[in-house]
């Protein structure tokens, strides 16, 4: 059996935070990923990020990913398993990992999840046609695999993930017919709703999709427009000659491997539906587990990072290896989460969060 101070479940933006900090403290870690490179959800984004310049604002996703893992290569307190999936976690810290062929055990005194977030699909007729993704899949072929998902596609659901992908869509060379939106408003910025509609892209609200038409694969769709109750209204049908659609209707808390350890889960909507609890210092209700980034709430990789930084910070307390700069880095990003979580567009996240901490006061 491995055994670890850390153990890490994820390499993502959060994860990897997490790590960095936990390393310039001494204790020895690992970080497990399943995936075929660190970086998590930022390897396949070509855009540039919004935000403060210590967020990496400008930069495109997949070279902030670069920034992360170079921040903790080759140090000789961190151990890397890539393509290696955590696949059971126990309550006494150990973790079974499948890994080339292998079982493989690792025995940590504490372990962080950062296992990010799974796409939520859609139910409507037909939605196993091959040429029918989520904005994920379609990513992941285009900026990380080089495959063109389709020649003619429409998105559906118009949140930053919806808009974004559509913008990438077009750049890849492939028509974007129309993204449609259920709701009566579009769900992401409008700097990225107008950035489509320039290029010819229509937004549609308050329609859905209620079919996919093909045989061996998908060849058009079936369009409905809906009334404020989300009821289709009839006469409404029309169908769009389409080979691809793309669904993005956003995305789940990946808190699994949490329930597998008991650790109390809930259900809070603003933060992507059911998460684990995680108290002020991100430590679930098992002692010794933790967790962060989008697996115990649905935000962008710049929170992501910053409640990466602070997990590894509050490890490092936890295990009483508190690193050098602890109290002036708590408060450096406590203060810049605050400031990603202020405004409008934080209500959602800050509603979530309050819940959050009165589900725990009611448990403890
Ligand atoms: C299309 C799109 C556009 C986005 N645009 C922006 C943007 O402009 N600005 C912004 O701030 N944010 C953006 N985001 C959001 C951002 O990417 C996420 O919030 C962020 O990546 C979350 O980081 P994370 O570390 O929590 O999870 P992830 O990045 O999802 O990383 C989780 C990691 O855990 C690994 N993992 C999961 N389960 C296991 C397991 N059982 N065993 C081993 N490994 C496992 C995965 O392989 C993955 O590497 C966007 C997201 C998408 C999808």
């Amino acid at each position: 059996m491995i055994e670890k101070d850390v153990l890490i479940i994820g390499g993502g933006p959060s994860g990897l935070c997490a790590a960095s900090m936990l390393i310039e403290s001494g204790l020895k870690v690992m970080i497990v990923d399943r995936g075929l490179s660190l970086g998590g959800q930022l390897v396949k984004q070509t855009h540039k990020f919004f935000g403060s310049k210590e967020q990496y604002a400008k930069t495109r996703g997949f070279d902030i990913a670069k920034i992360l893992i170079d921040q903790v290569k080759d140090h000789g307190n961190l151990e890397v398993l890539q393509e290696a999936t955590v696949l059971g976690l126990y309550k006494d810290k150990v973790a079974t990992i499948s890994y080339q062929n292998e079982y493989l055990k690792i025995k940590a005194k504490t372990i962080i999840v950062a296992t990010g977030a799974s796409e939520k699909f859609l139910a409507f007729e037909n939605n196993d046609l091959p040429g029918i993704y989520g904005a994920g899949a379609v990513q992941t072929l285009m900026n990380q695999f080089g495959v063109k998902p389709a020649d003619e596609i429409i998105m559906i659901g118009s949140g930053n993930i919806g808009l974004i992908v559509s913008y990438q869509l077009l750049q890849a060379g492939i028509k974007v017919k129309a993204v449609i939106e259920a709701s009566s408003k579009i769900g992401g910025y409008k700097v990225h709703a107008s950035k489509l509609r320039r290029l010819g892209v229509p937004i549609y609200t308050n329609k859905t999709i209620k079919k996919a038409i093909g045989t061996t694969r998908v060849e058009a769709a079936e369009i409905v427009s809906l009334d404020e109750k989300f009821n289709e209204i009839e006469g409404t049908s029309e169908i769009i000659k389409i080979d691809g659609i793309c669904i993005s209707v956003g995305l789940a808390p990946s808190y699994q491997l949490l329930d597998m350890v008991d650790a109390k889960l809930g259900y809070i909507p603003e933060l992507g539906g059911t998460v684990a609890l995680v108290d002020e210092k991100h430590m679930t209700t098992v002692d010794g587990i933790f967790s962060c980034g989008d697996s115990i709430g649905i935000e962008e990789a710049s929170s992501a990072m910053m409640e990466g930084y602070l997990t590894g910070l509050y490890v490092s307390k936890y295990l009483n290896q508190d690193h050098s700069k602890y109290v002036e880095l708590v408060r450096k990003y406590e203060e810049s989460l605050a400031l990603l979580r202020g405004g409008p567009f934080g209500s959602k996240t800050r509603k979530g969060l309050k819940d959050m901490k009165e589900m725990m006061a009611d448990v403890r």
